[in-house]
């Protein structure tokens, strides 16, 4: 096979539209922006599929009002480094000419996802990261922005509280587990407790979380207060009705990161991935497990060796919780046009777009 040759699954294909805008405990004060921030985006990328367009624009599109919203993690409004600043990871991928492109690090760009894009159509190479990937960017058109453009009030005091705790000597416990206890310890530090009643799980198509997982819905217990606020990273998987799958994830990371940490959103094969020959997939959740089990590519290898994506997206979240203790949230795409989405965090901002119309939800 030449796999420089875009391969294309076989007719027909139905233009089709996943979203999410990060797995997390979305505060009910939140709810509605969530919904329409994610509703936004699907009728962005939507509008771009039906018109004949291709799901890298799509995609592209969808992820680009996300990160223009400030109720994401990603773009304005991001999460601040320990330092205080905004750092942007994104990466988005085309399944049909197996194309890759991905920046991390950038501090300077109003929307990195059309970071990534140049990078994709316009760079050998496929992964740019901090001045280099800004300079690119801006070679190529990009305008270079202020940092402090992109920083909120409402995350400069995220980040006090947050690092009150941690000088405090408080775990961080924005996304636990109890599996294990190693150097990465913040997905691991908490056990799991309750289950998610009934009639809180989303649309047929979807999935939840697997039943004999023990760590799916520990939350319940939990009351609210900032660390468990949303962790809202954003992302897109589309289906063209040539048959080509694309796949973008938009990122500014963890809460008090290390400056220079990069997580699993823009790393190919963890937080996103596209292939024709097996699936599209988007992650959110704590990027360290997902990066160690390079989940991404588990879903969507699954997928390619005959598991229905709303199957393959449950397993992916139980392997994660059961092999790392991690928790998160998946958007799997196949080249039918079959779907699967799972969480195993207390909410999950998605949205599915298809010729029967669009839907959004804040729980699988
Ligand atoms: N996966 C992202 C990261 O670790 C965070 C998120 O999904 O919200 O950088």
């Amino acid at each position: 096979m030449l796999y420089h040759i875009p391969v294309t699954t076989p007719s027909p294909h139905v233009p089709t539209l996943l979203v999410h805008g990060g797995a997390w405990a979305i505060p009910a004060a939140d709810a509605a922006a969530h919904q329409a921030g994610v509703r936004l985006a699907l009728e962005t990328g939507y509008a771009v599929l039906s018109r004949g367009g291709s799901a890298l624009d799509a995609v592209e599109a969808a992820v680009t009002v996300l990160e223009d919203d400030p109720t994401f993690d990603a773009g304005r409004g991001s999460f601040l480094t320990s330092d205080g600043r905004v750092q942007l990871d994104a990466l988005l991928m085309d399944g049909g000419r197996m194309k890759a492109g991905a920046v991390a690090c950038v501090e300077h760009l109003r929307n990195p996802i059309q970071a990534a894009r140049l990078v994709l159509e316009q760079s050998p190479h496929i992964y740019l990261v901090g001045p280099g990937a800004e300079q690119f960017a801006h070679a190529h058109g990009m305008s270079l922005i202020d940092n402090a453009d992109l920083v909120l009030d409402r995350e400069r005091e995220r980040l006090a509280h947050a690092q009150t705790r941690q000088a405090a000597g408080l775990a961080d416990i924005t996304f636990s587990g109890h599996l294990l206890h190693d150097d990465k310890s913040p997905e691991t530090a908490f056990p799991p407790t309750s289950a998610l009643d009934d009639d809180e799980r989303g649309p047929e198509s979807a999935a939840a979380p697997m039943e004999d997982d023990p760590g799916e819905h520990w939350w319940k217990n939990k009351s609210s207060s900032p660390e468990w606020d949303s962790h809202d990273t954003v992302g897109a998987v589309a289906l063209d009705d040539h048959g080509n799958l694309a796949a973008a994830t938009s990122t500014g990371g963890t809460l008090n990161k290390t400056p220079g940490r990069v997580g699993d959103s823009s790393l190919i094969g963890c937080g996103c991935y596209a292939d024709n020959l097996s699936a599209a997939v988007s992650l959110t959740g704590w990027g360290e497990p997902i990066m160690k089990l390079v989940l991404g590519k588990w879903a969507t290898d699954r997928v390619a060796n005959g598991t229905a994506p709303e199957l393959a997206a449950r397993e992916a979240i139980s392997y994660l919780y059961n092999r790392l203790g991690g928790h998160g949230g998946i958007i799997l795409l196949g080249p039918d046009g079959r779907f699967g989405f799972a969480h195993n965090t207390p909410a999950m901002a998605w949205g599915l777009a298809t010729p029967a119309g669009l839907h959004t939800g804040l729980t699988i």
